[in-house]
């Protein structure tokens, strides 16, 4: 058997797993490159190899940097089929249709803004269309948690609850070679336990080789109680202090059904009073329904909460903005709002007018409550601009600015050890994907130290891997 780890090695984005075994070829998820200039040219060259060899994909879970290639595998030649639980499926609906709307505007923009002769168009295509990316989810196949399935080549793989966002999945694959069976674990992104909505990753007792993520392989995070603690002051101090609205950025996968659960939760323990929530991005209310709809997979507090939730509509008052006008009333709303908007780094979508109308008020208040990385609006109001460019109109920032900084869908280097101390022996191999260099070193070095395996393989991209 040999591992080919063409994406997310050495870094967060692109992950791609090639496992070859005697049975055939196949690819543990799809996804795409981002940050950065040279994501583009990456995303561009990526999948270049016979397509025909793969037998079939598995997915690990909905968010783009695992999935979001999908659509360019398909339209560049892949016949197969690909796996992933329910709900992964439904929410790809979402997301890669989404994805693929981006990708047609971005290369809309560049075209219009270029004056390069046509020669050069080609590069300029979107990377997928809306009309590919609706392709390929005809090819998903939804397999349920804990069930056996045989995707193909002799494969055996279950699917186990990963608790990083909804449809999460660490996979357990069994392969048979020369008379021997060998399980390869791959951990996806996993989840942080104890964090509200979703069940806590699964343990695994068994792995003859195994991916694990490092992507905060290197840090523990802050206390989730500390994190609620920093909300609640952040806003009784502004709604009822100064009376004005708070405004939070979020991811609408994941961030924001959390940020809901929190502020719940922190009005059911009477820490806040009453509060009026508006959820202003499509996205982010489509991914909510679907959470609501696959309650099947939350934790017992979320269940008991949501039953609160149900029964005091009044002190916790919802409200999920759809169309544009609506979206637009709230600019006059002058205080006594919660409004969470995406997109979680203030660079697109409709957190920009949240911003440009709520940044330059004092009674106001931004809480950061998610990563904001170099470049983006977000991270500027993190690192303390004074004044800030929204729609080339210059906004001074005098709304203050809460960064909380626990609240994170990857688990930290203890819960990464704690989870891996579950397993009865070291693996054969173990390798370390999934992480800035700094962080998979940290994370190879801390398995080899604590829990005194053999040292980890940090992986590095491109590069075949024979499994002894
Ligand atoms: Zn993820």
């Amino acid at each position: 058997m040999n591992l080919t780890f063409l994406g997310a090695a050495g870094e967060v984005t692109g992950s791609c797993l090639r496992v070859d075994h005697a049975g055939g070829a196949f690819l543990v998820d799809c996804g795409l490159f981002q940050g950065g200039r040279e994501a583009d040219v990456k995303n561009r060259q990526a999948l270049d190899f016979d397509l025909k060899a793969i037998d079939f994909v598995l997915l690990t879970h909905a968010h783009l940097d695992h999935s979001g290639l999908l659509p360019r595998l398909v339209a560049l030649g892949y016949k197969g089929p690909v796996f992933a639980t329910a709900a992964t499926v439904d929410l790809l609906g979402v997301m890669l249709m989404d994805s693929a709307h981006i990708q047609e505007k971005e290369a809309e923009w560049a075209l219009r803004s270029t004056r390069r002769r046509s020669a050069r168009r080609r590069d300029m295509n979107p990377l997928y269309t809306v009309e590919q990316a609706r392709t390929s989810l005809s090819r998903l196949r939804a397999v349920g948690y804990e069930v056996e399935c045989h995707p193909g080549g002799g494969v055996r793989c279950r699917f186990r609850d990963a608790g990083h966002i909804l449809g999460s999945a660490l996979l357990e694959i069994d392969i048979d070679e020369r008379g021997h069976s060998r399980r390869l674990v791959v951990s996806g992104d996993l989840g942080q336990p104890t964090r509200p909505v979703l069940r806590d990753p699964v343990h695994i007792d068994r792995a003859d080789y195994l991916c694990i993520e490092s992507t905060y392989g290197n840090r523990a995070h802050r206390s989730f109680a500390a994190t609620c603690d920093e909300l609640a002051a952040a806003v009784n101090q502004t709604l009822k202090g100064h009376g004005g609205n708070v405004v939070i950025p979020a991811f609408a996968v994941g961030r924001t059904q959390e940020l809901l659960f929190v502020l719940a939760d922190l009005v059911r323990a009477g820490r806040i009073d009453r509060l009026d929530v508006v959820v202003d991005s499509p996205m982010a209310s489509a991914v909510t329904e679907l959470t609501l709809r696959h309650d099947d997979l939350w934790d017992d507090e979320t269940r008991a909460l949501h039953a609160w939730m149900r029964a005091h509509a009044d002190r916790f008052r919802l409200r999920f903005v759809q169309d544009v006008e609506e979206s637009m009333a709230l600019n006059s709303v002058r205080g006594g709002l919660v409004i969470i908007s995406a997109s979680g780094m203030c660079d697109a979508g409709r957190i920009k007018h949240h911003l440009r109308y709520n940044l330059g008020r004092r009674e106001c208040s931004i809480v950061i409550a998610g990563f904001q990385a170099a470049g983006t609006l977000g991270r500027r109001l993190v690192d303390g601009a004074r004044q800030v460019s929204i729609f080339g109109e210059r906004i001074p920032v005098r709304a203050r600015i809460h960064t909380i900084g626990g609240l994170s869908a990857h688990a930290d280097q203890p819960a990464l050890i704690g989870w891996l101390r579950h397993l009865r022996q070291a693996p054969r191999q173990t390798f370390v994907v999934h992480g800035e260099p700094i962080a998979a070193a940290a994370l190879a070095d801390a398995i080899h130290r604590q829990l005194e395996w053999p040292a980890p393989v940090v992986a590095e991209p491109g590069l075949r891997y024979a499994l002894s």
